[in-house]
């Protein structure tokens, strides 16, 4: 009975191994994958902003957040010159 089992293993094990070659010779002969287009993954991110330096403590900041005083840009009501 244990002959039966052994060689039963033995021929699982050859079939997973043959099946494991041909999958490596099909990877082999297919191209490889192409890699994500540039645009796609443009979009998850946010897309870029302009960016401003705030002349009181000069932290670059969005430009949406800009806060302009005197011709001069800042990144919040705070650091911009009381008027
Ligand atoms: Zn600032």
């Amino acid at each position: 009975m244990t002959r039966v089992l052994f060689w039963l293993a033995l021929a699982v094990l050859v079939y997973f191994a043959i099946r494991s070659k041909l999958k490596q010779s099909q990877r082999r002969q297919q191209p490889p994958p192409q890699p994500p287009q540039p645009s796609s993954s443009v979009r998850q991110v946010a897309p870029p902003e302009a960016m401003l330096c705030c002349a009181q403590c000069g932290v670059y900041f969005p430009a949406s957040e800009n806060v302009p005083a005197n011709g001069r840009d800042y990144c919040s009501p705070a650091h911009a010159p009381l008027k």
